[in-house]
């Protein structure tokens, strides 16, 4: 193990968004690629919003795309004793002071602010409250909250591992919350707290940060900290450029777990937004951890191309490992209710044998499901397109009757016997093949297009094909003419 110590720190207010999986992910490498350690910590303070439930999604989520910690969770909210402790220093070294000033008198120099059309920044009015001024607002009921002295002059330096140096004027920044008035931890100030007391050497985490990391850089000085090293990874946007959300589709893994993307799929997907690994785009996590570096991750936002994720999601679904593929599809087939919910071996056999036959012709386990029906039931409805086509021409019924006998014949029921068996018979009746293929294909899954129609008649079996052949015989016999 290096020194090198990193964290994903997500507040369990939500599901894992993309956003927060893509963080996750490079923590994850940037820690695997040094000999590090990756580090789960939950930042649970705000305890109105942060859920138990959401917890345990998170870490699902990570234990599903396979980005393993090595410590923790940790919970902030467990740790309160020790924030505590750091903000009663800060007061006692006179670098942070409790502050009495009401949510109104806040309001008001705010408003003021806004009319003078400058910023606002904390005026600092509590900063040199003599103890009987204290005493006094505490006799009124007011509730303080602890704010850190911050220079009003000068300047604090950011040196980003992505951005270069990033400098922050500190006229910019006001005497900050530290503890607020219910006295809970602020997330800055939890954080560097925490980053300290974890030894975090590099702290990976969203550009909506940055404009925080001068604040915490002030804050873990003040606490006479060492400090960590920053790298900021850039946003990730819409592709017209706005901030992703909801109306851009799903935007948490839960939600692409739910339609079928597989985890491998979402992880290389990932990883390309915001970072380039060179020539090679399609990366395991081994490939990944062989190749990452923080130097090659951009500096200006990733935007987010669904379209992509879905055509690497179907060249995993094409290359996975048939038994795995299997056990990762059952529950989408059997929510279509194809397969009920204890399968037997043979269940399962079947299973692999129509994804092995369909998954090539789509891009996620949702559309496998659904692309895979008719090899479940004969019940369906024959496409009326298909109908027109191939099933109104004359004679046709005659000729899916032969063909089941023919099939019904055969001595062996294989991809050669059937297919030499259909040419065969396509000659001696001096048709074309595809005259005897195309209405057999609609008889026998109700659909136009779709696998290797040999494929798909040998995984039905012998007698489901000349069954649903004589059942399209009689409704071309019966509803057709
Ligand atoms: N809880 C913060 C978040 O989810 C952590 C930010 C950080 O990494 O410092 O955005």
């Amino acid at each position: 193990m290096s020194g090198v110590r990193v964290r994903f720190a997500p507040s369990p207010t939500g599901e894992l968004h993309i956003g927060g999986a893509r963080t996750a992910l490079f923590n994850y490498l940037f820690a695997r690629a040094s000999g590090g350690t990756f580090i789960l910590r939950i930042d649970d303070t705000d305890l109105e919003r942060s859920r138990p439930e959401f917890t345990t999604a998170l870490m699902e989520a990570l234990h599903w795309l396979g980005l393993e910690w090595d410590e923790g969770p940790f919970f902030q909210a467990q740790n309160l004793d020790e924030y505590n402790r750091e903000a009663a220093r800060l007061l006692e070294e006179k670098k942070a002071y409790h502050c009495y000033c009401t949510p109104e008198e806040l309001a008001a120099g705010r408003e003021e602010a806004r009319k003078q059309g400058k910023p606002y920044r904390y005026p600092g009015t509590c900063r040199n409250l003599s103890q009987e001024e204290e005493r006094a607002f505490l006799a009124e009921g007011r509730s303080p909250v602890i704010r850190l002295i911050t220079p009003d002059e000068g300047e604090t330096a950011v040196d980003d591992m992505i951005r270069g140096w990033v400098v922050f004027d500190n006229s910019t920044l006001d005497d900050f919350i530290i503890v607020k008035s219910n006295g809970l931890p602020t997330y800055n100030f939890a954080s560097v707290v925490d980053d300290a007391r974890m030894r975090i050497t590099h702290v990976i985490r969203a550009e909506e940060h940055l404009s925080n990391t001068p604040r915490q850089i002030i804050c873990a000085r003040a606490l006479g900290y060492e400090l960590p090293l920053y790298a900021h990874v850039p946003m990730i946007l819409a592709p017209d450029r706005s901030k992703l959300s909801k109306r851009h589709g799903a935007t948490s893994v839960e939600e692409f777990r739910a339609k079928g993307y597989l985890p491998e799929a979402l992880l290389n997907y990932l990883a390309l937004l915001g970072w380039s690994p060179g020539e090679e785009e399609i990366l395991d996590l081994a490939a990944m951890i062989e190749r990452f570096s923080l130097e090659r991750v951009h500096k200006t936002a990733a935007i987010y191309d669904v379209a992509k994720l879905t055509w690497l999601n179907g060249h995993y679904l094409w290359e996975a490992d048939p038994v795995r593929l299997t056990q990762l599809a059952l529950p989408f087939f059997q929510a279509e209710g194809l397969i009920a919910e204890n399968p037997g071996e043979e269940d399962l056999q079947y299973l692999q044998k129509v994804i092995e036959t369909v998954r090539s012709r789509v891009k996620t386990l949702g559309e496998l499901a659904e692309a895979s029906t008719y090899f479940y039931r004969d019940q369906f409805e024959y496409d009326s397109k298909g109908v027109q086509k191939h099933f109104n021409k004359e004679g046709t019924a005659e000729l899916l009757r032969k063909a089941a006998e023919t099939l019904e014949k055969l001595p062996v029921f294989d991809l050669e016997s059937t297919e030499t068996a259909y040419r065969d018979l396509a000659a001696s009746l001096g048709v074309s093949s595809g005259r005897l293929i195309h209405p057999t294909r609609l008889a026998l899954s109700g659909r136009t297009m779709g696998p290797g129609l040999f494929e798909l008649m040998v995984v039905l079996g012998r007698e489901q094909a000349v069954k649903r052949l004589l059942a399209a015989a009689a409704y071309i016999e019966t509803t057709l003419n």
